[in-house]
């Protein structure tokens, strides 16, 4: 057998003193033999990518219903957005960009069908019971629910990638997490890697949104001129290819949008992380503030984008109207499987009664809470139409 040649070694030695890498983690909760010819955090993107919940992203809605058509973003998608964002950055700060692209692939597996309208009724729907929030969903897909390892439960995910994973989380929440809701509590700081994957979310989904809310329709040239971050661009692509078609138009400057928070957070990161001077990673957790951030303008460009893309996007008529129908198949399927686990396919019944078993009505109800988020948009609406249509077999 030939030897293969060891890159692992020779990148993770370029890494800066503070960034993450596989000998100062806090590593895995089940103990492994490390991987021979990847690095850990290596092998926790290539677990994200093989597992289930992974492959339904594709078929779960960022903002636009899955079937309103093929050229929109999915959940999928996005997070391969996020990630190539988050490893430019990564490696142009010399931090772990296997780390990052672990995190951006896995920052959204919890989230529920039909986006943000999904997650609003499952919570309401679990108001009793616990609630229900995607971020710590993602959180308890990559810790339980994926059954694929014969040894553990859930993927065993190295420490830094779990608290990636966590961008928020309310204290009573944190408290039952053990070390992983610590720094929520003690108002630490998570990896350089997680802060910026998590602004790499916010890069990916409000230059996205700007491109499929232009393609649907939904919003006008004319409004997203009225805000800073587009209109600078617009106005510098229109003057110097007055002939470029409109679409084109359109992804050169989401493109120089991108281009340009990429640049400004790197820039502005680099000057806060110099002036902190972190020694090593736990220098890094035990900052007052993020070290990874917009400059002071960034922000407030990036504020009123959002701030348009709330008003004019997320609630734009067309959109609540499927929010509405969203709401309608989640409350519905929610009544039915809680009110009757028989209804529920086998190895969900197991679960309701697993569940069941330790935690009472609320493991009930939370067994069928993960049934449902697990669903892509269109198999929650099948399961609506099997359950609740009489003309519909089953
Ligand atoms: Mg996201």
């Amino acid at each position: 057998m030939t030897s293969l040649p060891v890159t692992v070694a020779t990148s993770q030695s370029l890494l800066a003193p503070y960034a993450v890498r596989d000998s100062n983690s806090r590593s895995r909760a089940h103990r492994e033999p490390a991987p021979t010819y990847r690095s850990e955090f290596q092998r926790d993107r290539d677990r994200i990518i093989h597992s289930g919940a992974f492959r339904r992203l594709e078929y779960k809605t960022q903002v636009f219903v899955n079937h309103e058509g093929d050229l929109f973003r999915t959940r999928l998608t996005h997070s391969i957005e996020v990630a190539q964002i988050a490893r430019a950055i990564a490696r142009t700060l010399a931090l772990n960009e296997d780390l990052t692209e672990a995190i951006a692939l896995a920052h959204d597996l919890g989230h529920t069908p039909f986006g943000h309208a999904g997650q609003d009724a499952l919570n309401a729907c679990m108001k009793d019971h616990g609630g229900f929030e995607h971020n710590l969903q993602s959180l308890r897909v990559v810790d339980e629910l994926e059954e694929r390892y014969a040894d553990f439960t859930g993927l065993n995910l190295m420490f830094e990638t779990r608290e990636g994973i966590l961008k928020h989380c309310a204290p009573a929440k944190a408290a039952e997490l053990g070390e992983l809701g610590r720094r929520f509590l003690d108002k630490r700081q998570p990896s350089l890697e997680a802060q910026l994957t998590n602004l790499a979310d916010e890069i990916a989904y409000n230059s996205h949104d700007v491109d499929d809310g232009l393609r649907s329709g939904l919003i006008g040239l004319e409004q997203l001129r009225e805000i800073e971050l587009f209109a600078e661009h617009h106005e510098a692509v229109a003057r110097s290819y007055p002939e470029l078609p409109a679409r084109r138009v359109i992804h050169e400057v989401v493109r120089r949008m991108i281009g340009q928070q990429v640049g400004d957070l790197v820039e502005t990161s680099i000057a806060r992380i110099r002036a902190a001077a972190p020694a090593d990673l736990e220098a890094v957790r035990a900052q007052d503030e993020a070290l990874i951030a917009y400059s002071d303008s960034m922000r407030e460009r990036n504020l009123e984008l959002k701030r348009f893309l709330r008003t004019n996007l997320y609630r734009h008529y067309r959109v609540h109207r499927m929010s509405g129908k969203a709401r309608q198949v989640i409350e519905s399927l929610f009544e039915a499987f809680f009110g009757d686990p028989r209804l529920l396919p086998d190895k969900a019944q197991q679960q309701v009664r697993l569940l069941a078993e330790t935690q009472g009505e609320a493991g009930r109800a939370r067994a069928v809470a993960d049934y449902i988020a697990g669903m892509t948009d269109r198999y929650a609406i099948t399961e609506y139409e099997r359950v609740y249509n009489p003309r519909e077999l089953t």
